[in-house]
């Protein structure tokens, strides 16, 4: 159900209006001046913002959204885009502007307060969300705007009211009372578990540590890491090294840490998080995965779907359970030969048989013998502050705009930098702040997230802003953070979805940047970017040794260039792997049996994964993305999407990487438009026909489709 209220806090929120009326009483007028929440004029002021704030606000602003909200109905002459539509948006993008600082700063602060601000404010979004997309008056007033649609009206205008129809459809609007209000307690009791996973995993996480006091014990991991474990030991006023249990820590001892039995207890520790198997029973996150099972299928049925996955795929650009099943195993099928050679070679590097905890330390072995390239080496060329100046240099170079920062403005905490992207005349199109380096209570991985929404109706406009958030390792004590490759194609990643957020052209927020784009496209943007991480053209721009300044030089990428497809084909199973798990897990949920988790898990493994895997193994326990995120039957849509971005990168290549046609082409039909068209038909208007597999294929290196 996580994607129907994500829609619901994304689109019916802004499906709400706001009249330009005087505020209902004094004293609000005052909440508003002292509640800094609610001052939606500028950008949000973290330096004033508190815990304290998020709940009185929302409750202000959704209390006076309510009123306007009844008054607006009760007019049956405001039945059109300026009198209907507009203030609706408008009330929307004011509710997602005060959400916004709230939703971001319980995840990049480590505040047991501001965590309970969430959890008390949640419900109250996901209430109101709710509330209006069960409003059948809203919902008739929608009907009779899209019955008298004008006859010039905009495609992005037609979309827009059709988007909300269908979202009214999906939310129940039709239901009798008793099955909308199941319906509502369902959203809430599910906004809530989705928050207890991820606050689970955080806690289970953040438990663990691995204190070394031996060099013997740490053979193998790379510099960087132990620089960062000696000055965490210190910060724990002990000897040694301290590691915690955070991804870059787990990638630097799996890849490269010789004492296998290390590589096993980090192994367990990581696969066992948050479950049944994990450290501490209280954050075993085994009943909320039922639960949210149970509630999304009981939710589906509700609307009328056999399950969630059809329910999920309404709003996706792929049409069927069969057709995204047979995505999947087709992909599986063509990926599964090359990745039995590819795991025979790293099994060639170990008399030992290989466990789950040895592949990426043999691979990393294996890959240094045959292309003499480590993550270690190529560390070394990239400082963060070098790819961020290369990065923007090249998107610059794509588009004709400029990146600048602008050191005025403040964030959240002292490593947060603010930057604008301005056009040819000095106008700001749309900035974004960056928290880039790994810390304790930061929510882990890399995102990008909506600060403010494009705006521009009624005379009034906003320019977007977003959230650009990553891991990487914090600057040492020289002050340096050195990338490995990965990150770095991680921060392009982000700076793609980044670019998609900022530079929309579309009016109305609620179909505006990645609004109203279905979940299967939306990592299109990101993934194309990516493309760019594996070019020398930008690499020589984007890298500089940390000691020599040299840049990277070509045969070293080279090399890096042929590893890139190695343990592609792997990695393509394990994705494909996690995928067809999310998938059947809810396309094929019995209410009589629950979930069936862990046999459905061991049923795709047996289909698709080479290695086995412990029996203590906990994959769905931290698997964010489905029970916590908004990728439940959803996750294939990274590699739906990466057909497409690579597809559509295919088209950069072929008239060169830094063809600024096709890159304005690019940015005309897929970026900027939002939710505004049928993504298929926007695809094709950019690539001239549908997107086909040979490109990821060839880009995997597995080769031509069959
Ligand atoms: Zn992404």
């Amino acid at each position: 159900m996580f994607i129907l209220f994500v829609r619901l806090l994304v689109e019916a929120i802004a499906s709400e209006g706001r009249c330009d009326t005087i505020l209902p009483h004094t004293s609000t007028r005052q909440d508003r001046m002292s509640n800094p929440l609610l001052n939606t004029s500028g950008l949000p002021q973290f330096d004033a913002i508190q815990p304290q704030h998020a709940k009185p606000a929302l409750e202000e602003l959704i209390s006076a959204h309510r009123q306007k909200l009844a008054t607006l109905l009760d007019d049956s002459d405001a039945r059109d885009f300026a009198t209907l539509i507009t203030p609706l948006e408008e009330m929307g993008h004011e509710l997602s502007r005060v959400w916004s600082p709230i939703s971001h700063l319980q995840s990049v602060l480590d505040d047991p307060e501001w965590r309970e601000a969430y959890n008390d404010s949640l419900p109250l979004m996901t209430e109101h969300g709710t509330e209006l997309s069960q409003n059948k008056q809203l919902q008739e007033a929608y009907q009779a705007v899209a019955d008298r649609m004008p006859t010039d009206a905009t495609a992005s205008m037609r979309m827009l009211v059709e988007q909300e129809l269908r979202d009214f459809r999906l939310a129940g609007v039709a239901l009798p009372d008793d099955a909308k209000a199941r319906y509502r307690e369902i959203a809430q009791e599910m906004a809530g578990l989705h928050a207890k996973f991820d606050q689970n995993l955080q806690d289970a996480t953040d438990a663990w540590h691995f204190h070394a006091t031996e060099e013997s014990q740490i053979a193998g991991i790379p510099e960087s890491s132990l620089k960062r474990a000696q000055d965490e030991a210190v910060t724990e006023g002990v000897e040694g090294w301290w590691f915690k249990l955070d991804y870059p820590n787990y990638h630097a001892v799996m890849t490269h840490a010789d004492d296998r039995s290390l590589r096993e207890s980090f192994y367990q520790a990581w696969s066992t998080r948050a479950s049944d198997q994990g450290s501490d029973p209280q954050w075993d996150n085994s009943e909320n995965i039922e639960r949210i099972l149970a509630l999304r299928h009981e939710a589906a049925a509700l609307v009328g779907f056999d399950n969630y996955a059809d329910y999920s795929l309404a709003t996706k650009m792929a049409g069927t359970v069969d057709e995204v099943t047979e995505f999947l195993t087709e992909l599986a099928d063509k990926s599964r030969g090359a990745a039995k050679k590819e795991l025979q070679q790293v099994q060639t590097m170990t008399d030992v048989p290989l466990e789950a905890w040895d592949v990426a330390y043999y691979l990393e072995k294996l890959k240094q013998q045959k292309f003499a390239v480590s993550d270690e080496e190529l560390r070394q060329y990239f400082p963060f502050s070098v790819v961020k100046r290369g990065m923007f240099g090249l998107a610059e170079k794509l588009y004709g705009f400029s990146v600048v920062e602008n050191p005025y403005v403040s964030g959240w905490h002292d490593t947060v930098r603010y930057f604008e992207i301005r056009d040819k005349a000095g106008n700001v199109i749309g900035s974004f702040y960056t928290d880039l380096f790994a810390r304790k209570g930061k929510r882990g991985g890399a995102w990008m997230d909506e600060c403010i929404v494009r705006f521009d109706l009624a005379g009034k406009t906003t320019a977007p802003v977003g959230y650009l958030v990553c891991n990487f390792p914090p600057p040492d004590s020289d002050g340096n953070s050195l990338l490995t490759h990965t990150d770095v194609v991680t921060l392009f990643h982000e700076f793609g979805h980044m670019l998609h957020h900022l530079l929309t052209r579309i009016d109305y927020p609620s179909i505006a940047g990645i609004n109203g784009v279905p979940w299967d496209a939306v990592e299109l943007p990101s993934q194309f970017m990516e493309n760019f991480a594996w070019c020398y053209e930008v690499l020589e721009k984007a890298s500089a040794h940390y000691q020599t300044g040299k840049a990277l030089p070509r045969d070293v990428f080279d090399k890096l260039d042929a590893s890139r497809h190695f343990g592609e084909a792997l990695s393509m199973l394990r994705q494909i792997e996690f995928a067809l798990f999310d998938f059947r897990l809810h396309a094929c949920y019995d209410p009589a049996k629950g979930g069936q988790v862990l046999e459905t898990l061991s049923s795709v493994r047996d289909d698709v994964a080479l290695l086995t895997y412990p029996d203590y193994n906990r994959l769905p326990h931290s698997f964010s993305h489905v029970f916590a995120g908004g990728y439940a039957a959803g996750y294939y849509s990274y590699k739906w999407a990466e057909v497409l971005a690579a597809d559509a990168f295919a088209a950069f290549e072929e008239s060169g990487i830094f063809d600024t046609e096709t890159a304005a082409r690019f940015r005309r039909e897929i970026l900027e438009i939002g939710g505004s068209r049928d993504f298929m038909e926007a695809y094709i208007a950019f690539r001239g026909r549908k997107p086909t597999l040979d490109a990821l294929l060839r880009q995997s290196g597995i080769g031509k489709a069959a």
